[in-house]
């Protein structure tokens, strides 16, 4: 659609009374030059207290059921009468308790039963961006901005994989052009819920924690938006995390591929599946900071113009696991093992976030989430029973004590000595390296860890790139 942005804002920028005023202001400007979309996620913590109500209810507690239920209530009633006053906030205060109804009535269902049926969950806990759009879209209408809100469960459609779904982008466009087009070109501003959808026979969805960045770059591309701006609580993404490295600085520009890898890697700034509905369109997105919005951002763009040479930035992740998988008799095939474990990693959806092997001893070793470990060590058991049974198989080793570290930018490919100078920087730190893996891409390079090395070997690479900020004369 001609000129139309979409925006988006994450729990932080909603947080507060205050911060949706701030957001309004953001929304308004924008509005008031051209057709806008907004996206929003819960307010700041509102998802993880929902979550947490189902685990009581599901425990069978009752008293932490109301507990939370009474803290949902207030957070978001106060808010509404810090925005609103007058027949408008009446009207809204109903709207909420109307969706905050719908949540206990849930929430109580799972106590009687017991359990947490997977797509009840995911209706319940789209509930914190039901909220968060209802309160910025009253408070829009109340600065006579003709804002909506949208339950994106009526406009995303997404495959059945409750919890982590996939946008079926074909039918969210024919969505998108008979519920929001029309709205847009009557001068209408749409506050879109993040987060969730439905699949096509209208069961509710959602799209993975931090979902609502992916929403929003869902909608850019259904709706042919311009532009989509990401606004969080940080000035951009980042060389490398600063409260690891003090002098990382803010990065203008970077590619999809670089924001892509960073994302993946650990960097919280943007869901790591956001830029890939973007990418035919070539839409651009801006990161930007709700709390300065006079600091332009970074703009994420398919290409460079000149891609600058070297590396653009490190991030790194803690919360990870080192699996490592070795043959005890030569009759078993190493490649063949490999072949298995990565179809029993398949099945889980576990995300492999590094992967290495050696060729003589047939050992095998990958990284991912310890949050998916339980679920993954599970599946590789049922796989390898009867090799582990007969000892054909090492027991399954894991290393919890890892962490990884991710070197990104698109000018490292070809640069000779570069992987040298990074390993050099490390081992000065006398920080040891785990395990290494390279695509031929060029794009990361990803290196395990002791945990007890990482930040240490995030400083030490930063400085060894010239990633940190000029020093100010
Ligand atoms: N509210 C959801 C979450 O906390 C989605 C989001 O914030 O992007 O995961
Ligand atoms: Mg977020």
């Amino acid at each position: 659609m001609n000129q139309l942005v979409v925006m988006k804002f994450g729990g932080t920028s909603m947080g507060s009374a205050e911060r949706i005023k701030g957001a309004a202001l953001l929304c308004e400007e924008q509005y008031n030059r051209r057709p806008t979309c907004v996206v929003v996620s819960a307010m700041s913590k509102v998802t993880d207290l929902l979550l947490d109500t189902l685990r009581h209810a599901e425990g069978g507690d009752a008293a932490g059921v109301e507990t939370n239920l009474q803290t949902l209530e207030s957070r978001h009633r106060e808010t509404c009468l810090e925005l609103l006053d007058g027949p408008l906030a009446e009207e809204t205060l109903l709207l909420l308790s109307g969706i905050l109804n719908e949540f206990a009535r849930i929430a109580r269902g799972v106590l009687m039963l017991g359990e947490r049926p997977p797509r009840s969950v995911d209706e319940a806990i789209a509930v914190g961006e039901r909220l968060s759009s209802t309160l910025i879209a009253a408070y829009l209408r109340s600065r006579n901005v003709d804002a909506f809100a949208v339950n994106a469960r009526d406009l995303i459609v997404t495959d059945a994989v409750f919890g982590n779904a996939a946008p079926l982008l074909e039918p969210t466009r024919e969505k998108a052009e008979n519920l929001l087009k029309p709205e847009l070109e009557a001068g209408r501003l749409p506050v879109v819920t993040g987060f969730n959808g439905a699949t096509l026979d209208g069961r509710p969805t959602t799209l993975g924690r931090g979902g609502s960045d992916f929403s929003a770059s869902i909608l850019a591309a259904v709706l042919d938006a311009e532009e989509l701006w990401i606004w969080t609580d940080v000035d951009g993404i980042m060389s490398a995390d600063p409260r690891i490295v003090p002098d990382a600085r803010v990065l203008d520009e970077i590619t999809y591929r670089e924001a892509a890898e960073l994302a993946y890697n650990g960097a919280k700034v943007l869901h790591p599946r956001t830029l890939a509905p973007l990418m035919e369109r070539e839409i651009p997105v801006w990161s930007k900071n709700s709390f300065r919005p006079e600091i332009p951002g970074t703009r994420i763009v398919p290409t460079t113009a000149d891609t600058p040479s070297g590396a653009r930035a490190v991030t790194s992740m803690n919360n990870v696991a080192l699996v490592s998988l070795e043959p005890a008799s030569a009759l078993l095939s190493g490649t063949k093992v490999m072949a298995r474990a990565i179809e029993a990693l398949a099945a889980t959806n576990a995300e492999v976030l590094a992967l290495s092997s050696s060729s003589y001893r047939q050992n095998f070793c990958f990284l991912i989430r310890q949050a998916e470990l339980p679920a993954v060590v599970e599946r590789l058991e049922q796989a390898f029973s009867l090799e582990l049974a007969h000892g054909y198989l090492h027991p399954i080793d894991i290393d919890l004590d890892v962490g990884l570290l991710a070197i990104v930018g698109e000018g490292m490919k070809g640069q000779a000595g570069l992987a040298g100078r990074i390993f050099t920087a490390i081992s000065r730190e006398m920080v040891n390296i785990i395990a290494i893996a390279q695509g031929s891409s060029e794009l990361t390079i990803a290196i395990v860890v002791r945990k007890s090395g990482v930040d240490k070997a995030v400083l030490a690479v930063h400085r060894e790139c010239g990633l940190s900020a000029p020093a100010a004369l």
